[in-house]
C-alpha cells in the first residue's frame, strides 16, 4: 500500500484525451494537492480553471507548471510538441531547475525522441525521472477512466509504486513494460496489429460476404475457429455485426483513422530501425494513409477502412 504524498501535481496538453484524465486527478488527488495546467489553447486552460476553482490553476507555459509542481504529466500529439514541451530553451519545462520532479509522458511518440528528452532531463538533472507511459483506450477510456498505461519502466523501478498508485487514478491497468522507451514500443506494436487486424478482418469479411455469406455468420465462424480475435468480436468493421462496434454507430466515437496513421507510421519507423522485416507493412501505411484523406472516412473510427476498401455497408437491406 502507498502512502503517496503530492505536493502539487502539473498537467500539459488538455486535448481529447488530457482534458478527461485531468478531471480524474482533480476528483480523486488528496485535497491539498494543486493541479497546475497549461494548454497552448488558452481558452481550454481556462475553461477548465473555471470548472474547478481552487483546485486547478492556470500556469503560463510548460516551464511554469514544471516549476510549480511536483510530478508532471503530459499529453500532447507528436514528438515534436514534446520536444517543445520538454525543451524550448524559453518555455520548456527543463529551462528551469527540476531536479528531484517526476515527469511522464503519456503521449504517443516515437521512440526516439522519447530517449532523448529521457537523456537530456537525466544529464542535466540526474535527481530527475522521466518515463514514457503511453495510453490505450480511447476518449471513451480516458472519460471512465479505464485506459491502460503501458509504463516505460523495470518492474523492479523503485518509483513503480508511486507511478501506479497516480496513474491510477485515470486508467485501470498499469503495465510496466520493462525500461526506458518500452512503454512506446509496446504501444506503437500493439497499435500496428491491431491495424493489420481490422485490414485484414475488413478483407475476409468481405470476401465472404461477395461469395453470399451473411456476415454475423462468418463473425460467428471466425469466433469458433482459429481467426477469433478482438476486433472480429467487439469492434468488427462490417456495420451491423456488433451493434456496441463504432462500425453500427456510423464509425462514429471510436479511435480516429488519422490517429491510427499517425501509429502505423511511428510503428513502420520503429521496426525499420530495430531491423524487423516487414510484409505488410508497407500495404498497412498505404491504406491508413488513404484512409485519413479520403473525405468519406477522415475523423471516423479506423475500423471504417472497411468502407475505403469498398465493403457493402448496405448488406441489411438485402439480408434483414
Ligand atoms: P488532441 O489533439 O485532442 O489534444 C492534444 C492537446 O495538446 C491539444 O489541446 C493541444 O492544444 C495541446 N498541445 C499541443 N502542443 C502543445 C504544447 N506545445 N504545449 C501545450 N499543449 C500543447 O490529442 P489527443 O487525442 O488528446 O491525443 C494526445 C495523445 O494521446 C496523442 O499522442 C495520441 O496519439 C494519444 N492517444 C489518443 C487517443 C485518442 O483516442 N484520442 C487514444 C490513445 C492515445
Amino acid at each position: 500500500m502507498v502512502t503517496a504524498d503530492y505536493k502539487s501535481v502539473g498537467f500539459i496538453g488538455l486535448g481529447a484525451m488530457g482534458a478527461p484524465m485531468v478531471r480524474h486527478l482533480a476528483a480523486k488527488l488528496p485535497h491539498g494537492t494543486p493541479i497546475f495546467v497549461f494548454d497552448v489553447v488558452e481558452s481550454i486552460v481556462d475553461d477548465i480553471c473555471t470548472q474547478h476553482p481552487g483546485r486547478i490553476f492556470k500556469s503560463t507555459n510548460a516551464k511554469d507548471v514544471a516549476e510549480k509542481s511536483e510530478i508532471i504529466i503530459t499529453m500532447v500529439p507528436e514528438g515534436s510538441h514534446v520536444k517543445t514541451v520538454y525543451l524550448d530553451p524559453e518555455t520548456g519545462t527543463c529551462c528551469s531547475d527540476v531536479s528531484g520532479k517526476l515527469f511522464i509522458d503519456c503521449s504517443t511518440i516515437d521512440t526516439a525522441t522519447s530517449l532523448m528528452v529521457k537523456d537530456d532531463i537525466a544529464q542535466n538533472f540526474p535527481s530527475a525521472s522521466f518515463y514514457d507511459a503511453p495510453v490505450s483506450g480511447g476518449v471513451v477510456g480516458a472519460k471512465k477512466g479505464t485506459i491502460a498505461f503501458f509504463l516505460g519502466c523495470a518492474s523492479d523501478d523503485p518509483n513503480l509504486p508511486r507511478l501506479t498508485h497516480l496513474l491510477s487514478m485515470m486508467g485501470k491497468q498499469i503495465i510496466p513494460c520493462g525500461g526506458p522507451s518500452l512503454g512506446l514500443a509496446a504501444k506503437l506494436s500493439n497499435n500496428y496489429l491491431s491495424g493489420i487486424i481490422a485490414i485484414a478482418c475488413s478483407e475476409a469479411m468481405d470476401m465472404g460476404m461477395r461469395s453470399g455469406l451473411d456476415p454475423r455468420v462468418l463473425a460467428n465462424v471466425y469466433a469458433a475457429g482459429t481467426a477469433q480475435n478482438t476486433i472480429c468480436d467487439k469492434f468488427n468493421p462490417v456495420p451491423g455485426v456488433y451493434p456496441e462496434a463504432p462500425s453500427s454507430n456510423g464509425y462514429k466515437e471510436g479511435f480516429k483513422v488519422q490517429l491510427m496513421r499517425k501509429d502505423f507510421g511511428l510503428a513502420v519507423e520503429m521496426a525499420r530501425r530495430v531491423g524487423t522485416q516487414l510484409v505488410l507493412g508497407d500495404a498497412g501505411l498505404e491504406t491508413y494513409d488513404g484512409a485519413s484523406k479520403d473525405p468519406r472516412c477522415r475523423d471516423l473510427d479506423s475500423r471504417v477502412v472497411y468502407r475505403y476498401l469498398g465493403g457493402n455497408e448496405d448488406w441489411q437491406k438485402e439480408k434483414p
